[in-house]
């Protein structure tokens, strides 16, 4: 029994903020015309979802992922990332939350080519004031949960591309982020390895995780639970 409870008041339940939310969010870009990429977008993630977002090439997929990842500011409207307003934020505050809270998976892996499969890792966490020490833990941990236990002491150049976008999730996830982007991650793969990466996806959303994948690929996006379709700046969700 909480001391609420004795005093004869039910205990006030806070609700968890959205990892994600979006209010009336517009991108545009100057030129003659101006291009509006994104167009009043409205978007809210609960903690532990899964969601895909799909549309075709110049639909807005990347100023959208530019944005969720604050590598770009929208030119109106209000995000809000785990409750906190990112549009008043400084950019070391910005900064400071991408750190921290957000975990980018890319098409191209941006691995370090003579760097070992876990020196790529624990790079990931070099500035998070974390003893090397412990670092070096977390970054073993993070290559258990995907599987390369085996792989720390390669180059990722030894690699296969699967097996380079599974350590590009290591890294992405060792520091506990609150969201996974990822951006295309399996454009750059084979369908056998296209499936390693999608089964990971499912074992961190079984974990908890909450996960964002941006695709222009119909098998990838039906692989979320949840699916937004963008077209022409415009977020419709899926049934
Ligand atoms: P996608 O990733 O879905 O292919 P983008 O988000 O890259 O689409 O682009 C959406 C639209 O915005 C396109 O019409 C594109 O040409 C335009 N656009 C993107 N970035 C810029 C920019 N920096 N300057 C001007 N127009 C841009
Ligand atoms: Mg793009």
């Amino acid at each position: 029994m909480t001391v609420l409870e004795v005093f004869g008041e039910a205990p006030v339940e806070e609700p968890a903020p959205a990892v994600i939310e979006l209010a009336a969010l517009t991108r545009a870009f100057p030129g003659d015309p101006p291009v509006e990429a994104l167009h009043a977008a409205d978007l809210r993630i609960e903690r532990g979802e899964y969601v895909s977002i799909i549309g075709p090439s110049g639909s807005g997929k990347s100023t959208l992922l530019h944005i969720l990842g604050l590598l770009d500011r929208p030119t109106s409207g209000e995000y809000l990332l785990d409750g906190v307003p990112t549009g008043t934020a400084s950019e070391r505050e910005r900064s400071a939350l991408r750190g921290g809270r957000i975990g980018f998976v890319f098409q191209a892996f941006h691995l370090l080519p003579h760097r070992s499969v876990l020196d790529n890792v624990m790079l990931a966490t070099l500035y998070s004031g974390v003893p090397r020490a412990e670092r070096r833990d977390r970054a073993l941990e993070a290559l258990d949960r995907v599987h390369l236990s085996h792989r720390t002491g390669f180059l990722p150049t030894v690699l296969s591309g699967g097996e380079r976008q599974r350590v590009a999730v290591a890294r992405a996830v060792v520091a506990s982020p609150r969201v996974l982007l990822a951006d295309e991650p399996t454009g750059n793969l084979d369908t056998t390895n296209s499936a390693g990466v999608l089964d990971l996806f499912d074992e961190l959303h079984a974990d908890g995780l909450t996960l964002v994948v941006i695709t222009h690929d119909p098998a990838v996006s039906a692989r979320a639970q949840r699916r937004v379709r963008i077209s022409d700046g415009t977020l419709t969700e899926l049934a």
